[in-house]
Formats: structure tokens, C-alpha cells, sequence
């Protein structure tokens, strides 16, 4: 069985690729549990597949997934509002946040692993609706867990 370079996850039956596109479709439909979650589910695959992301700016999906963790939903939302208000999110002139920024990880040095991939979000392949809020969040969780602890 061969597996994806980058999060690890079984190449087979379906890549990666092809499990996000299913989940993009399912995103777009703006239905719940997906739609909501679009954000969250796109800064995990993201980061798990850091060639991907756009400019190797890691810091919006590090930062949307760390508002989210802290803060649930309606964090990563604020989040999402936030950077779309074009607002820089770093503070010169010595002015400090509410919330500490979160530095983000160095793109070029990915982990080599992740405990869940989006292999396991996607269940069967198709994303079932019970339980994938649930997976979303242990997904994110695994995901700057293996960030933060990978070696130096
Ligand atoms: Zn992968």
C-alpha cells in the first residue's frame, strides 16, 4: 500500500486529493456540518499538505486552526471575518492583542506524520454527516499538535 508523501495517510482507494475534492463539493454546498467548517477543514488539509499552501504563508490556516481550538466555531469565524476585512493581523507599534499571536511553524521542515489524516475524517470515503464535526476537530487538533511537537 503506497501513502501520501506529505500527511501519510493511505494513497489508496482514494488520495488525497481525490477526498478533498469530495469534501470541497460537500463544503460548497453550504450544508452543516460541512459547510460550517469549510474553513477549518481547508487550513488542516493545508497544513498537512504544506506544498499547497498558497505563498508558504503558514500563519492564516495556523491561526484559524489555533482560534478554533481555543475558541470553537464562532473563534475561527471571527478569524475568518477578520483576515477578510483585509485588517493586517500583526500589531506595530508595540501594540499588544487581547489574544497572543500564535507563531507559525517554518513550512520548509513538515512533520513527517499526522495521528489523523483526512483519510479518517472521510470515514468511508464520503464524509457521513455523524460525527464529522467531532473528526474535524481531533483532525485540527493532530494537525498543530504534530506542528508544535515535531523535532527541531
Ligand atoms: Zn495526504
Amino acid at each position: 500500500m503506497t501513502h501520501c508523501p506529505e500527511c501519510g495517510a493511505p494513497a489508496e482507494p482514494r488520495s488525497c486529493e481525490e477526498l478533498f475534492q469530495v469534501l470541497l463539493a460537500l463544503d460548497h454546498s453550504r450544508q452543516p456540518p460541512w459547510g460550517p467548517l469549510h474553513g477549518v477543514s481547508v487550513s488542516c488539509f493545508l497544513l498537512q499538505h504544506p506544498a499547497r499552501i498558497p505563498g508558504a504563508d503558514a500563519a492564516p490556516p495556523w491561526s484559524l486552526l489555533h482560534a478554533y481550538l481555543r475558541d470553537g466555531l464562532d473563534g475561527a469565524n471571527r478569524r475568518i471575518r477578520h483576515a477578510r476585512r483585509g485588517n493586517s493581523h500583526r500589531h506595530p507599534g508595540g501594540f499588544v492583542p487581547a489574544v497572543p499571536e500564535v507563531a507559525a511553524p517554518d513550512v520548509d521542515r513538515p512533520p513527517a506524520r499526522f495521528a489523523v489524516t483526512i483519510a479518517d475524517v472521510a470515514g468511508g470515503g464520503d464524509f457521513p454527516a455523524e460525527g464529522f464535526a467531532g473528526r474535524v476537530r481531533d483532525w485540527a487538533a493532530a494537525t498543530v499538535d504534530a506542528w508544535t511537537s515535531r523535532p527541531g
